[in-house]
């Protein structure tokens, strides 16, 4: 995925780093953005860099630090790669594929999620986004939503896959303030997913 050939004229400074799960900031409700400003405009670029950089295919604000309700992806072909205020208006069918995410590096699950969706957004030159999406775009773009409302993808998979979850995470923030990250303590996300379900 990292084939966009034009890495030689990117240098760390063009890069932000990534949060990781434990982090706060992946749980807060991130906040409607009033204007497009330039200097977001610029920070949607950033985050393209960073997110090819990375090797991903999708990455929203709150994964480098915002917590505003920003994404981007990789699929330009299918829709503008910087949405702002994205809001899904209606969702049907159901698909089930193994996601990842680079705020928890190295874990592929199987999740469920509706297979079409259709979506409203501003793109970042303030043109009015209104598009139904299917296969890979309406996934990306259902896992950035999520990061907007303080959830992450292993807060969907099926009780099996819990436990293997479970216990590497733990190892990861084994004494550090991520041990209190809903996912692993059970009690703050029951409220958020009954909140957006
Ligand atoms: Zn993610």
């Amino acid at each position: 995925m990292r084939n966009r050939g034009h890495d030689d004229a990117i240098t760390d400074e063009h890069l932000m780093p990534l949060r990781y799960f434990g982090d706060q900031v992946l749980r807060r409700h991130a906040a409607d953005v009033p204007d497009i400003t330039g200097e977001l405009v610029e920070f949607g670029r950033t985050m393209l860099v960073t997110m090819d950089h990375e090797v991903g295919i999708g990455l929203a604000a709150p994964q480098v630090g915002r917590s505003i309700r920003m994404l981007v992806h990789g699929l330009p072909e299918d829709a503008p790669p910087v949405l702002f205020n994205p809001v899904i208006v209606e969702s049907s069918g159901e698909s089930v594929y193994q996601e990842g995410c680079l705020s928890i590096p190295g874990l592929y699950i199987d999740v469920v999620r509706p297979s079409e969706i259709h979506l409203r957004a501003w793109d970042d030159q303030g043109n009015e986004v209104d598009l139904d999406a299917d296969g890979m775009l309406a996934r990306v773009v259902q896992h950035e939503m999520d990061h907007l409302d303080g959830l992450l993808f292993v807060d969907r998979i099926s009780v099996e896959d819990r436990i293997t979850a479970e216990a590497e995470l733990r190892k990861r923030v084994a004494g550090t303030l991520g041990t209190s990250d809903p996912f692993l303590t059970g009690k703050a996300i029951k409220a958020l997913l009954r909140k957006h379900a």
